[in-house]
């Protein structure tokens, strides 16, 4: 296309990279986006079939999702009008940096998509890294919110790809000073379900404090169901902007089913996948020129010594399994890369490739 047709775009965007998600061959292990490798028993499925098929089609969905909101609620103990929806918590996110006046701030490295969706916005997106040990630098935060437009300290705990969570004090900490600028704090828990701590049972009384959630990491990831627990204040800004049937039909439907039927059996999911994450990293760890970080999530970020690791990740998706080389992501990340929780037995294939890989 001619450069002249392009005026219309906003330049930046020409050059500004997207998400990016590798295709992979059939048949290939999927290892590389914190997906439940599990799925839904049979009778779930066709139960779940008929409850979708009543839905009329010729009819818009209810635009507040309010069944869904109801049996969220009940399900996290957040009143409904607290309750904000997303097709996947990227939706929520857009829509709160849609929302936002200044910039926003994020300790990198970390999900790739609050940069990329602040600029989508024409938002100042400004990161500052984290120390070695992957904690928060409070001194590098108190000075970038100090430089910038108050907007939105977004912190992901855990954090992706690192896997590592922040201490409810140092999230308290860098919550007051974010409150002191003029920002509000987004606790992103995308991997509570892994972790188990959330500010929403610790620090819920701090004012100025949104939490985002999703179902896709627990089992849910090809339905696009995130949401956000925020002041009523803020949900009523954010009704305004959102597109007026954001959460179609087939999500509400599904995901009201799937939630009252079948939360015991995701939960249990949840908690093998905790048990299949210890016993791979403590795999992990005893392969020479490996050291994984200790993860709270359903991933694990790992080093590796004396090999390249793009020669790694190109030698393992020759094994048939996809992980994600994030070593040129952050200098932080130099050398690693990241692989998702699998079935036990997709997680000895990768052990293999992995033991097989660092040897060649
Ligand atoms: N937050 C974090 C930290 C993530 O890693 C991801 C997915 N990779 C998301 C949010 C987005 O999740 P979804 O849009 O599927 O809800």
């Amino acid at each position: 296309m001619k450069k002249e047709s392009l005026g219309w775009v906003r330049p930046e965007l020409c050059s500004m990279s997207g998400y990016s998600v590798l295709e992979s061959p059939e048949g290939t292990i999927k290892l590389d986006a914190m997906e439940n490798p599990f799925g839904l028993p049979e009778d779930v499925r066709s139960r779940l079939a008929r409850e979708v098929s009543s839905l009329s089609f010729n009819r818009y969905p209810d635009p507040q999702a309010r069944e869904l909101k109801e049996v969220v609620s009940g399900v996290l103990g957040v009143p409904t009008p607290r309750l904000f929806f997303g097709n996947g918590s990227d939706e929520v996110l857009l829509n709160l940096f849609l929302a936002t006046s200044g910039a926003i701030v994020s300790p990198e490295p970390t999900f790739s998509m609050y940069r990329i969706i602040a600029k989508s916005v024409g938002r100042p997106f400004r990161g500052f890294s984290l120390l070695s040990d992957l904690s928060l630098d409070m001194k590098a935060l108190e000075r970038v919110l100090q430089e910038e437009e108050p907007g939105i300290l977004v912190l992901a705990t855990p954090n992706n790809p690192t896997g590592t969570a922040y201490s409810m004090e140092q999230i308290a900490q860098a919550a007051t000073l974010a409150s002191q600028a003029g920002f509000t704090t987004l606790l992103d828990e995308a991997y509570y379900p892994f972790h188990g701590e959330s500010v929403l049972d610790g620090l819920s009384d701090l004012e100025n404090l949104l939490v985002l959630r999703t179902f896709s990491k627990m089992g849910l990831a090809g339905l696009r169901l995130g949401f956000l627990s925020a002041p009523e204040e803020i949900v009523g800004i954010l009704d305004k902007i959102r597109l007026p049937y954001n959460m179609d039909a087939l999500t509400q439907k599904a995901a009201v089913f799937l939630l009252k039927e079948v939360l015991p059996l995701l939960e249990d999911q949840v908690r093998e996948i905790r048990v299949l994450r210890d016993e791979l990293q403590e795999k992990m760890s005893r392969i020479s020129g490996v050291s994984p970080v200790p993860s709270r999530a359903n991933f694990i970020l790992f080093r590796v010594f004396g090999k390249s690791p793009e020669a790694l990740f190109q030698f393992i998706l020759g094994k048939g399994i996809l992980v994600r080389d994030v070593s040129s992501h952050h200098p932080l990340l130099s050398g690693t890369l990241r692989v998702t929780v699998g079935t036990r037995e997709e997680n000895m294939i990768f052990l293999n490739a992995l033991k097989e890989g660092m040897r060649s």
